[in-house]
Order: C-alpha cells, then sequence, then structure tokens
C-alpha cells in the first residue's frame, strides 16, 4: 500500500494544489496599493496574464472568486430591455442565469440534458427572435465534465448575430486547455484563480475586447465593485484598483505565471490532456463508462458514470485516508458519478498514484 499523502493531494476541481514557492511568496511584507512597489507589481502579473489568456485587448484581476466576474459580466454587458442567453447544461451553467436574475436582468434559460454540450442550434431560434444583447456560455461544465465547443458557437454566433456579446465562463478550463480569446473573437472570459491556474483561491481573471467596454459604456448602472469601465480607469490611469486588493495573492500571481510561463503554455495544455487520457483508461479498465456525451469529454477534470453501483462515499473516505481527494458526483449527481480532476499541477505519475489507491478500493 502507498504511504499516506500529507498533506492531502487534491484530485478536486478546485481548489487544486498551489507549489510550496507559491504559497510562499504570499508571506512577502505588504505595500500600500497606492505605492510604486504595487503599481509594478498589479502592471507586471497583467502583462503575464495576456499571454496566459491569449488575448491582446484588456485583462482584469479582480479580488473575488469567479462568481464575482459572472456578476461583472451580466452588470457590464446588457442594457436595460435588452436579454441575455443561458444555455443551462450543469450546476455552473444554473449558477450563472441565477446571477443575472439576482442582478435583475432578464435572462432568458435553455435547458439542456446533463452531460450534453451547448450546441448553436440550442441557441439559434432564441437569438434569431431578436432582443438579445449577450449569449453567457460555460467553456467547461465541471459539475458534468463536459466541455463544449466554444470555439465554432463562437464563430457562428458572431456570423449570424454581430451584435450580441459572447460572455464565456472559463473558470475550469482556462490555463489547461487553448482557449484562442482574440482568434475566437470572444467579449469577456472569466475564470477563477484556484483552478488550473494552481492559485489560491480569491483571485478572478478576466479578458475583455474593445466591443465590450463599448458596451459597458452604454449601460447606465453597472453597479461599482465589478464596473468595468472603473477597473479600466484605475489601471489605466494609476496601475491599482479602486478598491483595495488581495496584495498577497497578487505575490503568489506573480511568481505562479512565472512557473506557468516558463512550463510553456502548449506542454502545460498536453499535461492536462496527458491526465484525461491516463483517467479514461484508468475507468474503462475497470468497466466504467463516462457522464459527458462522447466527443465533449474535458481534458481538466473527468466525471465518471457509477455503472458498477459502487459506494462513491466510501470510495471517497478510501482515498482521502490516504491522503488523496477526489470529487463525488456534483449536486443531484452525487452517488451517480464521481468526479477526478486532472488540473493544475497534476502530473502523470501523480494520477498514476490515486489510480493505485483506487484500484486497491475496487479489488
Ligand atoms: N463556473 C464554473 C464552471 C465553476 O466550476 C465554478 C466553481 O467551481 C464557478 C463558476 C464558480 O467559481 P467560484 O467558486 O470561483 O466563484
Amino acid at each position: 500500500m502507498p504511504g499516506i499523502v500529507t498533506p492531502p493531494r487534491l484530485y478536486i476541481p478546485g481548489p487544486t494544489e498551489v507549489a510550496a514557492d507559491v504559497l510562499a511568496a504570499q508571506t512577502q511584507p505588504l505595500v500600500g496599493h497606492r505605492s510604486t512597489e504595487f503599481t509594478d507589481l498589479f502592471y507586471r502579473v497583467a502583462g503575464k496574464l495576456k499571454p496566459l489568456l491569449l488575448t491582446e485587448q484588456h485583462v482584469y484581476i479582480a479580488t473575488c472568486s469567479g462568481s464575482g466576474l459572472q456578476e461583472a459580466a451580466v452588470r457590464n454587458g446588457i442594457k436595460p430591455g435588452r436579454k441575455v442567453l443561458h444555455p443551462v447544461n450543469g450546476a455552473f451553467s444554473e449558477r450563472w442565469h441565477q446571477v443575472a436574475v439576482g442582478n435583475g436582468c432578464e435572462a432568458v434559460r435553455v435547458d439542456l440534458p446533463w452531460g450534453q454540450p451547448i450546441r448553436l442550434e440550442d441557441l439559434d431560434p432564441h437569438l434569431a427572435a431578436g432582443g438579445f444583447d449577450a449569449v453567457a456560455l460555460v467553456h467547461n461544465e465541471t459539475s458534468t465534465g463536459v466541455m463544449s465547443d466554444i470555439g465554432s458557437i463562437a464563430a457562428q454566433v458572431r456570423q449570424r448575430y454581430p451584435d450580441v456579446l459572447l460572455m464565456v465562463d472559463a473558470v475550469s478550463s482556462a490555463g489547461g486547455v487553448r482557449i484562442p480569446f482574440d482568434e475566437w473573437e470572444l467579449d469577456l472570459l472569466l475564470t477563477s484563480s484556484q483552478k488550473c491556474l494552481a492559485l489560491p483561491p480569491g483571485l478572478a481573471f478576466a479578458a475583455v475586447s474593445d466591443r465590450f467596454l463599448a458596451r459597458a459604456r452604454e449601460v447606465p448602472f453597472r453597479g461599482w465593485y465589478f464596473d468595468l469601465l472603473l477597473l479600466e480607469k484605475y489601471f489605466s490611469d494609476g496601475r491599482t484598483t479602486p478598491a483595495t486588493p488581495a496584495i498577497s495573492l497578487l505575490y503568489a500571481a506573480d511568481r505562479q505565471f512565472d512557473r506557468m510561463l516558463a512550463e510553456g503554455l502548449e506542454a502545460r495544455w498536453a499535461r492536462h490532456a496527458q491526465g484525461m487520457q491516463l483517467t479514461h483508461a484508468w475507468a474503462h479498465k475497470h468497466g466504467f463508462t463516462l457522464f459527458p456525451e462522447p466527443g465533449y469529454e474535458s481534458p481538466t477534470i473527468t466525471c465518471i458514470r457509477n455503472n458498477r453501483d459502487v459506494d462513491v462515499a466510501v470510495m471517497v473516505k478510501h482515498a482521502k485516508a490516504r491522503g488523496l481527494v477526489i470529487g463525488n458526483g456534483y449536486g443531484k449527481l452525487k452517488g451517480q458519478t464521481f468526479r477526478i480532476a486532472h488540473m493544475g499541477e497534476l502530473t502523470p505519475a501523480q494520477m498514476e498514484e490515486l489510480f493505485v489507491v483506487l484500484d486497491e478500493f475496487l479489488s
């Protein structure tokens, strides 16, 4: 039996493990957020974020988790009296719809079976009816392990409905999968620090198009904390933020973004894809099937159908007792599925260590 891993190693879809030197970077002494030390740091981190998010347009760093930027998207992208379209194929696309409703948006929900990707034909009849300012797409549904083909949806929406903004939640995919923001002509992409970027929770990052900012100028009430035009003004005038940011986390981001760029994005994406392949092979070896519709399996998180009727809660406990943490199914899929993440810093060798422990349980 392998030794107990301490502290526990996380194979859940966030938070993911943070490298020791990145954790340690947070202990640097604090500086004021109007000081040159801070403005240098903030400018530096934003500069590294652009290649990581594959954009030459605007990037924003917010002190909040990803849900905060879901709120920013609907507050800034939708004019009064106009609508936002929410295809819902899992728990997090459902959450984004709730965020829009909670902000008073006219948010049209299109329910799709969990496990299916979003397709243009699900959106088209609604968009064709008119009145939409934006579509809100979750790229990688963490609850079901489904990754939708946002590139092709974006190309078709852009062509048929040029005024509809493309807002993408890439919370569990950015940094683990190639998402060419500028090439796909997306308008807003949001992500959280604690998943494929392998930082502690507490920061959220966005790439934003010129087109999106032009829309925001037409929206009279954008709130304050998540007003992208205010964030833009503070960044361009003074390389700082309107409110006090999580400075310690920015030290960590500065370090982690260097590590990511040194690994190389292609190598990082390949490592995530390899984690997926190993996980699929392990699942198939044991007679499990995968939850997502074939062809749409996520390279960052695998959702496995419990077709062998194992006691998932006991299996999760078994792994935890050995210091390895996997996820039960999310929400209504609890017990019916279980989830193994291969995101962030996880290596193929660490995936194999997990499979040894799960093999032991299954035998
Ligand atoms: N969107 C997706 C796809 C997620 O997986 C999550 C969290 O797991 C969220 C949004 C919410 O992100 P956060 O917890 O960082 O607010």
